[in-house]
């Protein structure tokens, strides 16, 4: 069964189509579920130009509410990719506290400045140290973990998403990130867009993708579309592999209680 979690909605100001085209192609591809999990709004100077804003989010609600009326033949999920900024940590636990959402995606695009995913600041990675932004990123997300504020943690290395990567690897540096997922009972996600960037791998690789299995940490998949011909992006192939490594199950979630549903 095929649930597809990570799905954009034009209210992020970077995504294309009608969420009904979305809906139809999750049809379309026999997909049991899909849920919206779009970018939260966030205080006025963080990101304004990727995200809905406060006063739209309850247009956001409406619209899903509307879908899952009008589409009786799949089940539509609420939730929301949520960021992990130090400086604004009580803002989006007040923000996760008032709604009800299915799931909560816990993201890190931010390390103070620099837009790690956009092609802004790709430029930044030129003056770093690659190895010590590595390890910085996965810090974050480790930070971002202990919140307890999500139930999924996002493309987890997302910082390869330029084709930058540490000489040496990292799946030490991201296996402590992995034991606070387990700690604290998280799930992660198995993110295949960044089969459509530089990097040409889903988040993560396969290398910690077979960590994680071996730790029983569960797993969502998700397709990061932000256009609907980008719905459930190459899931035949990312599910083969996750089978071969061993994975048999992933999640579901409703009223953010999570659910097995088998590959
Ligand atoms: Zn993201
Ligand atoms: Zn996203």
């Amino acid at each position: 069964m095929l649930i597809d979690y990570h799905v954009h909605t034009k209210l992020c100001k970077h995504a294309v189509g009608e969420p009904e085209e979305y809906i139809e192609k999750a049809i379309e591809k026999g997909f049991a579920e899909i849920g919206f999990s779009d970018h939260c709004p966030m205080p006025g100077d963080y990101d304004p130009e990727s995200r809905m804003t406060e006063p739209e989010f309850p247009e956001y609600l409406n619209m899903i509410g509307k879908l899952q009326k009008k589409y009786p033949e799949i089940v539509i999920k609420l939730g929301i990719e949520v960021d992990y900024f130090p400086k604004y940590v009580d803002y989006v636990r007040k923000f996760v506290g008032e709604n009800r959402f299915d799931y909560v995606i816990g993201a890190v695009h931010f390390l103070d400045s620099w837009g790690i995913d956009n092609e802004k600041f790709v430029g930044e990675y030129k003056h770093r140290d690659i190895n010590e932004a590595y390890n910085l990123y996965f810090k974050t997300v480790t930070d971002a973990i202990e919140t307890k504020l999500f139930d999924v943690v996002a493309h987890l290395d997302i910082i390869k998403k330029f084709g930058y990567k540490p000489e040496n690897g990292y799946l030490e540096i991201a296996t402590e990130t992995l034991k606070a997922i387990k700690k604290n009972d998280l799930c992660l996600e198995v993110n295949t867009s960044g089969l459509r960037k530089i990097a040409k791998e889903v988040y993560p690789n396969d290398e910690i993708l077979q960590k994680v299995c071996e730790m029983e940490i569960p797993i969502i998949l998700g397709s990061d579309s932000h256009a609907p011909s980008e719905m459930g992006w190459y899931f035949d192939e990312t599910v083969e592999n996750l089978k071969r490594i061993g994975f048999k199950n992933i999640c579901s979630f409703s009223g953010r209680k999570r659910t097995f549903v088998s590959l």
